[in-house]
């Protein structure tokens, strides 16, 4: 399943490929999982849209859409449209095996590709999901709301604020996407080895200190894994996508019983809301 950092690599290979350019027709398949708008209405939304921009929003993947001219007003809500350029969202979420491909036409069509997005540089953009947990979307009024806060932008007063009176254990506060949103299993477990603190302990429990440590450890175990993604993901977008993931060294996720790196303590693993957890028992607390 592609976490946030491998969403920004992908996000971040999208857009130097298809930034500018301009979807001419949409084509959809027949399964209905993967739309999560209708079908009619994400055709509506791309065609003759131009790719402002694609950024990761939490772990969904976002095209910014313009149409230069003037469209009919969806919602008098709207009130997002300016200088005569209609905006809207493509929201892709790749889920645990979706992939989008930057391919020439004459590319042979994979199975399980539920949407082809022609665009007028000639090439396609295909989104290819064995699984069918992955989701399409649009946003006519460009105002999707991933929830919560960006992990790697929020500050640190807001970030201790998230976990004031929970009395969940950190792990589940730390996957919970209503407050960060796209922290993940396993970034959550390597976070919170470097930050020194066990899983279970109740978010309400632990001292702003020790926030301020897990506040930099989460930004720093993405950034590292971000930065390692960089020279794989042309090969995630381009080509079969089951190469181009890169993996963090781990120093807890994973390594059950093998010794701590820093103390040699075997590692242990507790379910904590139906998630593996892995932490260190002497250096963390
Ligand atoms: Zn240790």
């Amino acid at each position: 399943m592609p976490e946030l950092p491998e969403v920004e690599t992908i996000a971040r290979g999208l857009a130097r490929r298809v930034t500018r350019d301009v979807v001419e027709s949409v084509w959809l398949g027949q399964k209905k999982e993967p739309l999560k708008s209708s079908a009619s209405e994400i055709a509506a939304t791309l065609e003759h849209s131009r790719i402002a921009a694609v950024r990761r929003m939490g772990k969904h993947i976002v095209f910014d859409l313009e149409k230069n001219h003037q469209v009919r007003a969806r919602s008098s809500a709207g009130g997002r449209q300016g200088s005569g350029n209609a905006k809207a969202q493509w929201v892709v979420h790749l889920g645990m095996t979706g992939r989008l491909q930057v391919c020439e036409p004459q590319t042979e069509v994979e199975k399980h590709t539920h949407a082809i997005v022609r665009l007028s540089s000639g090439r396609e953009l295909r989104f290819v999901d064995p699984r069918r947990f992955g989701r399409l979307s649009v946003a006519p009024a460009a105002d999707f709301d991933a929830g919560g806060v960006e992990p790697l932008e929020v500050d640190l007063d807001p970030f201790i604020k998230l976990f004031r009176g929970r009395k969940t254990p950190i792990k589940s506060a730390l996957l919970n996407q209503k407050l960060l949103r796209g922290v993940g299993n396993i970034y959550a477990d390597e976070s919170l080895f470097r930050a020194g603190i066990r899983p279970r302990r109740r978010a309400t429990t632990i001292t702003r200190e020790q926030l301020e440590k897990l506040f930099y450890a989460i930004k720093e175990v993405l950034a590292e894994a971000i930065a390692l993604g960089g020279s794989s993901i042309s090969d995630y977008v381009d080509a079969d996508g089951e190469e181009g993931f890169f993996q963090l060294q781990h120093r807890v996720y994973g390594r059950e019983g093998e010794p701590c790196l820093i103390c040699k303590t075997p590692i242990k693993r507790v379910v904590i809301v139906g998630r593996s957890s892995h932490y260190c028992p002497k250096c963390q607390k």
